[in-house]
């Protein structure tokens, strides 16, 4: 059956290339860098530690943030990835900026969030037939708080490039997309990115309403139907998308053929 997952589309719309070796060839990219172990250890450490946040006092009662980073690695160890760091790179200023920042970070969420019931990292999915092709739509929500029967759908992401993050497409936006989707039954009210950068010390968030459910369906078949349409056209290196920035980072640049180097 056809996968189908914000990352996988994701993938796709920087590179059918890319989309094609990881997830048809399956040729996966087990280097680990410190920044993508830190994003793990974040996520534990807001799963774990929101809910114990009743007032700004609390907020001095919190564990370190480094034993959740240590465990994250030593999971992903465990599994056979291989850990890199960059050149020039420091384990203690690096710690040392999660410390410090994580606990504005909660201080924002518990100040930010609707009061409500929390539900950390739920696996959904569903199985959807488009044009006589059944899709299997996965996700993991980071955050859902119930508040009022109504659903506030959270996800956090950590990274290093705000620019990312100034503009948001929701219309083409995957993850927003199948979340509200699979999530319909639980009257969704609205979906939110909180995006963190521990270097810069900042907190971006970019929040979308509730889509009327006719319009959510149209949207969300339509994005599953160009996924299709791509899935099928991936193996033909005509529609990649080459390009020096694409290409310098890229894993397959090896032995895919029209690479830009
Ligand atoms: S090397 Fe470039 S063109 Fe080839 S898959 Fe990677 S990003 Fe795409």
């Amino acid at each position: 059956m056809l996968k189908f997952s914000p990352s996988r589309y994701n993938i796709q719309s920087e590179c059918l290339g890319r989309y094609y070796f990881t997830y048809i060839m399956n040729r996966r990219d087990n280097t680990l860098w410190p920044g993508t172990i830190a994003g793990t250890a974040t996520h534990s450490y807001l799963e774990e530690n929101l809910n114990n946040i009743n007032s700004e006092n609390d907020l001095k009662k919190l564990p370190l943030w480094k034993p959740y980073f240590d465990k994250a690695l030593s999971n992903e160890i465990t599994k056979g990835m291989n850990y890199k760091k960059p050149r020039g790179f420091s384990d203690a200023n690096f710690i040392s900026n999660y410390e410090k920042f994580v606990r504005e970070v909660l201080r924002f969420l518990y100040l930010y969030l609707p009061k409500g019931t929390k539900i950390f990292e739920e696996k959904i999915s569903e199985i959807i037939n488009i044009d006589n092709i059944d899709i299997e739509i996965t996700g993991v929500v980071d955050l859902q708080v119930k508040n009022n029967d109504e659903t506030y759908i959270v996800d956090f992401k950590t990274t290093k490039n705000n620019n990312t993050w100034y503009f948001v497409d929701w219309k083409d936006d995957a993850q927003s997309l199948s979340y509200f989707y699979l999530l319909r039954e639980r009257n969704p009210h609205s979906f939110v990115y909180t995006i963190f950068n521990f270097e810069q010390k900042t907190i971006i968030t970019q929040f979308s309403d509730e889509i009327e459910k006719e319009q959510l369906q149209k949207s969300f078949y339509g994005l599953l139907q160009d996924f299709v349409v791509n899935h099928n056209n991936s193996s033909n290196n005509n529609n990649y998308n080459p390009s020096k920035e694409n290409c310098k980072w890229c894993f397959h640049k090896t032995y895919c053929k029209v690479a830009i180097s």
